[in-house]
């Protein structure tokens, strides 16, 4: 019996927003040789014996849509977003884990000329993941312990921290997560044709303590994107 099993892409972009969420994959990477691609860093090496381009991206939409450049350029063969978000569903604790299904950007609206709020006249602003990636994405977080859901992940160029903003996307999208990257990513990763997955660790409630619990979680994600990547790619 021939068995066709897909891969998980080689090599394998990472983007991690914030230093906090890269650096134990980081450390974690043997033979790690750095690069600057396209103003940012990229950090080639191994993880479990399998090639990984780790990215810096930087906080915000345009730096995620730069980083994804970033690591075409270096290589990379498909993309996973890892780091944190602020729930915005009944339901999402901090702690859990959220897998996008699709990711849309919040923050675009055209709506002055008849665009639904998110979309532009030539679509969605945003894009579906990867689903062969996601589920193995899925798998992994829940190998290691994690609570996980899937769903829509919303991304602007803002920090919500109120139930109104807060009820307002997850009203107008449906999205269970708000962030300020992954839409990007996923725009980025269409137009280009690299599969991507989003997996966000919930730091806070994007409401008004987000800031607080949002700073307070920052210690642990470090290890929970290192491990759950370790997983992912884990033979
Ligand atoms: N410390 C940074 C700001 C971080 S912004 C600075 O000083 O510039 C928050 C980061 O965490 C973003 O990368 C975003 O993707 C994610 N995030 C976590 N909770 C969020 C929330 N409630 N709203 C928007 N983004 C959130």
């Amino acid at each position: 019996m021939v068995h066709t099993q897909s891969q998980v892409p080689q090599p394998l972009g990472v983007i991690a927003a914030m230093p906090v969420e890269g650096e134990a994959i980081e450390s974690a990477l043997s033979e790690p040789v750095a690069h600057f691609v396209l103003g940012r860093q990229v950090i080639s090496g191994l993880l479990e014996g399998h090639q990984v381009l780790l990215a810096y991206g930087g906080v915000g939409k345009v730096n995620a849509a730069l980083a994804v450049a970033a690591l075409a350029n270096a290589g990379a063969a498909g993309v996973v977003m890892v780091g944190v978000a602020g729930a915005i569903a009944p339901g999402v604790g901090v702690g859990d884990a959220v897998v996008a299904t699709d990711l849309v950007q919040h923050d675009v609206d055209v709506t002055a000329f008849n665009n639904p709020p998110g979309y532009f006249r030539a679509g969605l602003a945003g894009g579906s993941a990867d689903p062969d990636l996601s589920d193995r994405l899925v798998m992994a977080a829940r190998s290691i312990g994690a609570v996980v859901h899937r769903g829509c992940i919303a991304s602007g160029d803002q920090f919500i921290a109120s139930p109104e903003k807060s009820e307002a996307i997850a009203d107008q999208f449906g999205a269970i997560a708000v962030e300020m990257e992954g839409a990007a990513a996923a725009h980025a990763c269409r137009q280009i044709g690299l599969p991507l997955a989003v997996l966000r660790w919930i730091s806070d409630a994007a409401d008004d303590q987000a800031m607080i619990d949002f700073q307070e979680f920052l210690d642990q994600v470090t290890e929970l994107d290192l491990k759950v990547v370790q997983a992912l790619v884990a033979k």
